[in-house]
């Protein structure tokens, strides 16, 4: 399989304070990875680094392009969408109208047709295309958020802790759309989870980080069986 993304030595500031401390890794075409690791170990950072969101040195390469030095929204316009921590949808904006906008930065006019595919993997959207943003629920917003994404017509997606302060069931349901996007619609998938259980059993591979370094990666199923992973991040 060729590398979607590689990254290299990837090092990243917030002022004096570096966060990352040379992260090699790489994400196959097609695969769903997870990034796993303690509060405050970097993960939020990495996200942001390969979005050109925090200052950071090395080489990021989309697809055989180098990412350094692009905006934002030129990186966005490559293929790369990214659902922040906190979700970001427009509160007084409706369902319909978050997605219409997630689509703005596209010059093609299949919008149409991507609303529908989207409603065909979060009905309950479809249901409440009308209804503000601001009044769905965590679990509702969250998948607001991914469906606006997904209206970008991404290659990678890349979710910072998707589950963050949602119910079980719905971060279940979450989890499935997520598999069937990476699977049906062949977005590749990196993403950030504190709930290192549900994302090791999504996930094809894993990285795990501490204090800004990588310090375990492999296969999804092999990372959990680890039995260091078992007792720092699963519990058990
Ligand atoms: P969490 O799960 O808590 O979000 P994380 O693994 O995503 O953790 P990061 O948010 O990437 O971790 O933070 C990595 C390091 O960078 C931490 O030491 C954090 O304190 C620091 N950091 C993050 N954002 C800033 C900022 N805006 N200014 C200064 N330091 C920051």
């Amino acid at each position: 399989m060729t590398a979607l993304l590689d990254v290299k030595d990837l090092r990243a500031y917030y002022g004096a304070v570096q966060a990352l401390h040379g992260l090699d890794f790489a994400l196959d075409q097609g695969s769903l990875t997870a990034l796993l690791g303690a509060n405050g170990a970097g993960k939020t950072t990495t996200l942001r680094a390969i979005c050109n969101m925090v200052r950071s040195t090395g080489s990021i390469e989309f697809d055989g392009a180098a990412l350094a030095g692009r905006a934002t929204e030129n990186i966005v316009r490559l293929g790369i969408a990214h659902v922040p921590q906190g979700r970001g949808t427009f509160a007084s904006l409706s369902v319909a109208e978050n997605l219409q906008l997630g689509a703005i930065s596209r010059r093609d006019r299949e919008i149409a047709a991507d609303l529908e595919r989207v409603y065909a993997h979060f009905p309950v959207l479809r249901q409440r295309h009308r209804q503000q943003a601001g009044t769905l629920s965590g679990g509702e917003q969250q998948m607001l958020a991914v469906a606006r994404a997904l209206m970008l017509r991404p290659r990678l997606m890349l979710l910072d802790e998707p589950s963050f302060g949602l119910a079980p069931l719905m971060v279940a349901e979450l989890f499935r759309i997520l598999g069937r996007i990476n699977r049906e619609d062949k977005v590749t998938i990196l993403v950030v989870e504190q709930n290192a259980e549900l994302a090791l059993a999504l996930a094809d591979q894993a990285y795990v980080i501490e204090t800004g370094r990588i310090v375990m990666a492999g296969a999804a199923a092999a990372i959990a069986a680890n039995p260091d992973v078992r007792k720092s991040y699963l519990g058990y």
